[in-house]
């Protein structure tokens, strides 16, 4: 609709400068989310659409904005208001505040974003004396009295504060008794009069009786409820904006509680649970569809409803496929049948669970669908996680919190939720774990001697130690949700019992814990089970790596975990000496070894290359013609402060606190490399890969080092931790033949603080909520990153034969996987259990780095 049909001849320039704060449904355009917020948009291209719409107009977020900036309405705007009101009526052939066919409206409040429950709505506006007998003389008194309670009781709360219950139980004798009544008039004013006794006894105010103060009123408290507790609340939760606004949505009534067949519902285009294509929803008969939302009511299932109303369930059915074809998603509508016309009321993206976005996105992919954000725009990589890992099910932390079963919390180290059974003692773990129990291994700390046990356990607590203590890298290296440093806990494995203050739990007892949150709970919280990767994500994922064009190799330490990872699509594996040898019981001999040789040169190496040969054997077996990144035994790693008794080991052997300390030692990694190489007949890519390394010189003392002890048959590689690393990348990527940037020791870095603490919740949970940093260097690529990352991007660009990759630790943000993808890099190394995410995000980031 042009905008220019509307202006009359004669009317000054300037006028056509007035900002317009109001926009009938026909003549707003959807895509203005922000300013008609997303209800008001959605009706707009239903209208648009040529889908049944009851007709109304829009105030825009504009008017709300100067409504929270300047405390007033912008000027004219009820000018605008009215104008609409009486194209409005034309339109409706009703009339606002008058009879015979009286125009009733409900007044909605609708965000840019969604913010279900949190704003409110009054329905039914429009009632006086005379309306109402209009209303009874079409719908019967009965029909008239329960639209006025409804009414008078929303408006009683949403405008005036009232306690709309006891407006509602005021009225309800006087409802029931309604039908005795011959005379309308003489209902409406008992009730009214009813309804604004007990509304003045508990406010001391009154519902205005005019109309136009109605909708007035109701237009002014829609804008005050974006600053209602409950919204603010909700916003700073969900760091939504606070100067975002809400739109009004004003739209003529249609009435589900009007005769027969009527009723109102709410219809998803597939299944929002399982993503089964077929039409789901509920109906209610009778009802306005308030009552189905508020859930006061219980509806029946569509399917039921379309056997009794085939043609309206037809329609509604129709309706719904053309939506979601132009839509390109699965969409929620609410609808309202009056007297046997269908009207839709609300349209928006339906909420759904993972398993039901994964089998949605697959059969849109299959059926050649487009969609807004792209064939995988609907599926996120917390969503792939959350299927890949058991969980607690939904809900049942926050009950468990709620009834006092949280003892206590202390730093997760490694991610994942587990409940089991307490056990306090490593051997009898193991013992427990063969016979099939799901144990909790807690310990006051832990040392390689619980190694078996740690294996065995589903998850591990311990009492002491932070986020790189011995237990929390095992665990890591493990993929085990791991708690450490739980220092309320007095674990007592004599005595066979953990207490937190007063609360003893016993050995034996069932216990879960949060590994990314910290907590510890008595009792064994409900589980969702992981789903066993469908089909459909795997229809997904190969369209997620065909659209990324990258390579992610997964972290391993077992040979199991190679199959694992290989089986979730990785191409290739990384791992850590270290790891290898602390999971293998070896790590501790070859520190002893370090620390009790006096003459360090004199050191015999033969043994540390013999046990690397041999360890390295079933894994590089399993790897097949996969590829195999190794990292040489890091010393100076924060992690390996309690797993290599650091402090000890590095006063006696300060060469290892450099990367290319002890040329020795890393010739004998790579030589054992290169023998397990050989005779476990791996015959994909291999190479070793130092850490910290941060100069050119470092690189090409490595690869002269492979040149003399094997030949140059084990390639050589970097892992660039500092911004010196970074930015000298061209020069140590000449020289190697595969260079890792660690993106969490670097963002580490930038911001000075030590990278374990990007492990975890705490503390940085708190600082961002606090807003005293700008960038969660966990979700996001930290700014000051860019530079270094631009010149590791020309590096790899210069030397093509040198890979460039990226160490991504913990679970992939898709905001730092499209910051990455974009610059330009397409070698990932990841956790284990984040490959599947991991395939996810990047495939998702070409699309978001478009946009
Ligand atoms: P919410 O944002 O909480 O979904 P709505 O603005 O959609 O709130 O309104 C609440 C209920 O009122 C909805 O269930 C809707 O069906 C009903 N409703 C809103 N507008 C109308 C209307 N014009 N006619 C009939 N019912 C309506
Ligand atoms: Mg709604």
């Amino acid at each position: 609709m042009s905008e220019a049909a509307g202006v009359q001849v004669g009317v000054p320039a300037a006028a056509l400068e007035v900002v317009r704060n109001v926009l009938a449904f026909g003549e707003a355009d959807h895509r203005s989310v922000r300013l008609l917020g997303g209800k008001g948009a959605g009706l707009a291209r239903l209208t648009a659409e040529g889908l049944p719409v009851p007709p109304g107009f829009i105030i825009t977020t504009d008017a709300c904005r100067s409504v929270t900036s300047q405390g007033a309405v912008p000027q004219g705007l009820f000018t605008e208001v009215l104008e609409h009101l009486r194209t409005l009526e034309r339109h409706t052939g009703k009339c606002f505040g008058a009879g015979p066919h009286p125009l009733l409206l409900s007044v909605r409040s609708g965000a840019p974003v969604s913010m279900p429950g949190m704003m409110d709505t009054v329905l039914n506006l429009g009632l006086n004396r005379e309306t109402a007998v209009a209303v009874a003389v079409a719908g019967g008194v009965r029909f008239m009295a329960d639209v006025l309670v409804r009414f008078h009781r929303m408006y009683s709360e949403i405008v005036l504060g009232a306690s709309g219950d006891l407006i509602a139980g005021a009225a309800e004798e006087l409802t029931e008794r309604a039908p005795d009544c011959p005379d309308p008039a003489v209902v409406y004013d008992r009730l009214w009069a009813a309804c604004q006794r007990a509304l003045v006894e508990e406010v001391g105010e009154e519902v205005p009786g005019d109309p136009l103060l109605q909708l007035r009123g109701a237009i002014e408290a829609v804008f005050r409820s974006w600053n209602n507790r409950r919204a603010v609340t909700y916003r700073d939760f969900h760091h939504i904006p606070h100067d975002l606004g809400t739109a009004v949505v004003v739209q003529s009534m249609v009435f589900g509680n009007l005769g027969r067949p009527s009723g109102s519902g709410v219809a998803f285009t597939r299944n929002p649970v399982t993503g089964d294509p077929r039409l789901y929803g509920e109906y209610l008969e009778g009802g306005q569809g308030e009552d189905v939302v508020a859930g006061t009511a219980t509806p029946e299932p569509i399917a039921s409803a379309s056997l009794r109303l085939p043609e309206i369930f037809e329609e509604l059915s129709g309706h719904c496929a053309r939506l979601e074809q132009s839509h390109g998603d699965v969409l929620d509508i609410e609808f309202t049948v009056e007297r046997g016309r269908l009207y839709l009321l609300q349209v928006r993206s339906a909420k759904r669970t993972p398993e039901a976005a994964i089998r949605i996105a697959a059969d849109f992919l299959r059926e050649g669908r487009l969609s807004p954000g792209g064939p995988l725009g609907a599926v996120s990589a917390a969503q792939v996680r959350q299927l890949e890992r058991p969980q607690f099910a939904a809900g049942s932390a926050a009950a468990a919190r709620a009834d006092g079963r949280l003892l206590t919390a202390g730093v997760g180290a490694s991610p994942g939720q587990v409940s089991g059974t307490l056990v306090l003692d490593p051997d009898r773990a193991a013992q427990r774990a063969a016979h099939g129990e799901d144990v909790i291994l807690a310990r006051p700390i832990t040392s390689p001697v619980d190694l078996h046990g740690m294996i065995a356990a589903r998850g591990i607590l311990t009492a002491t130690g932070g986020a790189t203590s011995h237990a929390a890298v095992v665990a890591r290296a493990l993929g085990k949700p791991c708690v450490v440093g739980c220092g309320e806990a007095r674990i007592e494995p004599d005595r066979g019992r953990l207490a937190v203050g007063a609360t003893v739990v016993e050995e034996g007892a069932p216990v879960s814990i949060d590994g990314l949150s910290g907590e510890l709970f008595r009792g064994a919280l409900p589980m969702t089970a992981p789903a066993a990767a469908s089909a459909d994500l795997g229809v997904l994922l190969d369209e997620a790596d065909r659209l990324a064009g990258c390579r992610i190799l997964g972290r391993v330490t077992t040979p199991e975990q190679v199959e694992t990872v290989l089986r979730r699509g990785a191409t290739g594996v990384v791992t850590g000496i270290d790891d290898v040898l602390a999971t293998t019981g070896h790590l501790e001999e070859l520190v002893a070894a370090l620390i009790e040789q006096r003459e360090l040169d004199a050191l015999d190496l033969t043994r540390v290359r013999a046990v690397i040969a041999a360890v390295f054997q079933p894994l590089l077996r399993a790897a097949g013609d996969a590829e195999v990144g190794v990292r040489a035994i890091d010393f100076q790693a924060d992690e390996a402060r309690e797993l290599m008794q650091q402090t000890q080991l590095l006063t006696h052997c300060p060469q290892l606190s450099v990367p290319v300390g002890m040329p020795a030692l890393l010739a004998a990694q790579i030589a054992g490399l290169a023998e397990a190489a050989e005779r476990s007949g791996h015959r994909g890519r291999l190479h070793l890969a130092v850490r910290h390394v941060s100069d050119p010189l470092e690189a090409r003392a490595l690869r002269e080092l492979s040149r003399q002890t094997v030949d140059g048959r084990v390639g050589v590689g970097t892992y660039l931790t500092s911004p010196r690393g970074g930015l000298l990348s061209a020069g140590i990527a000449a020289a190697s033949d595969v260079v890792w940037l660690e993106v969490r020791l670097m963002q580490a870095a930038m911001f000075g603080i030590p990278a374990r603490q990007l492990l975890t919740s705490r503390p940085l949970d708190d600082y961002v909520k606090r807003g005293l940093i700008d960038t969660d260097p966990r979700l996001a690529i930290d700014p000051t990153l860019d530079g270094i990352l631009a010149v590791v991007a020309a590096a790899a660009a210069e030397h093509p034969r040198c890979e460039v990759g990226m160490r991504l630790s913990g679970p992939v943000s898709e905001e730092i996987a499209a910051t990455l993808h974009r610059t330009g890099f397409r070698l990932f190394a990841v956790d284990g259990d984040e490959v599947r995410p991991a395939r996810l995000a990047f495939g998702k980031a070409p699309a978001t780095g478009a946009s």
